[in-house]
């Protein structure tokens, strides 16, 4: 079964890909969305990673036939009242490297003696316009005071996992989707698709 995904984020797709491999032998295969880069970009909008993520899906499953989906992610600090949240790509600005955003982070955290932090990802799924589902994914760790790592991507080399001693950045991939926000809700998606297509 192909399902098609609509991100040009290299980290998430490199994450996509290897969950197809790890959690579904292959069963589900994801590709990127044929022409993503022709369809207008998608207005990010909402309050929620839920909304966003919906509209996401609805937007670019509208172009064609088959499955779809989206994910919708961030860093939600409860010292910051939230923050980055749905904003976590552009904290520092529309066009924010991960660089900046980091940076950013550490400067709002300086004085802060909570630092915990949650990664939150949700995944819609759509087909032609019409929403199926959405999953949820959730992981809690510790803002450090400085990178570690160099894996990874974002915020990954500020977010220290305390079960395994190491920070996200610092992590293999495969040990990364085991425990991630990410892995969570793709581990769900995937059931759900597997699910689907042994009742078909
Ligand atoms: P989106 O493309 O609007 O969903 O923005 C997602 C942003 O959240 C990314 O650009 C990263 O800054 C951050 N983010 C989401 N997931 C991760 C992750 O797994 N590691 C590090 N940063 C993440």
């Amino acid at each position: 079964m192909t399902v098609f995904c609509a991100t040009s984020n290299p980290g998430k797709l490199r994450e996509f890909l290897l969950a197809a491999r790890c959690f579904a032998a292959d069963q589900v295969r994801f590709q990127v969305l044929p022409g993503l880069d022709s369809v207008p970009p998608c207005a990010e909008s909402g309050s929620s990673f839920e909304e966003n993520a919906t509209q996401k899906a609805l937007h670019y499953s509208s172009f064609g036939p088959g499955i779809v989906f989206a994910d919708d992610s961030g860093l939600v600090v409860p010292a910051l009242d939230g923050e980055p949240g749905v904003r976590s790509a552009r904290f520092a600005g529309e066009d924010a490297t991960d660089a900046d955003n980091n940076r950013l982070l550490l400067e709002k955290l300086a004085a802060a003696s909570d630092r915990r932090a949650i990664f939150v990802c949700v995944l819609a799924l759509a087909e032609q316009g019409r929403l199926r589902a959405t999953f949820r994914g959730e992981v809690a760790g510790v803002i450090l005071d400085r990178p570690r790592g160099a894996g990874g991507f974002g915020y990954d080399p500020l977010f220290y996992y305390p079960p395994l001693s190491a920070t996200f950045a610092e992590l293999s991939p495969e040990q990364k989707l085991q425990v991630s926000h990410r892995g969570v809700a793709l581990r769900k998606m995937i059931g759900f698709l597997l699910a689907q297509a042994s009742h078909a």
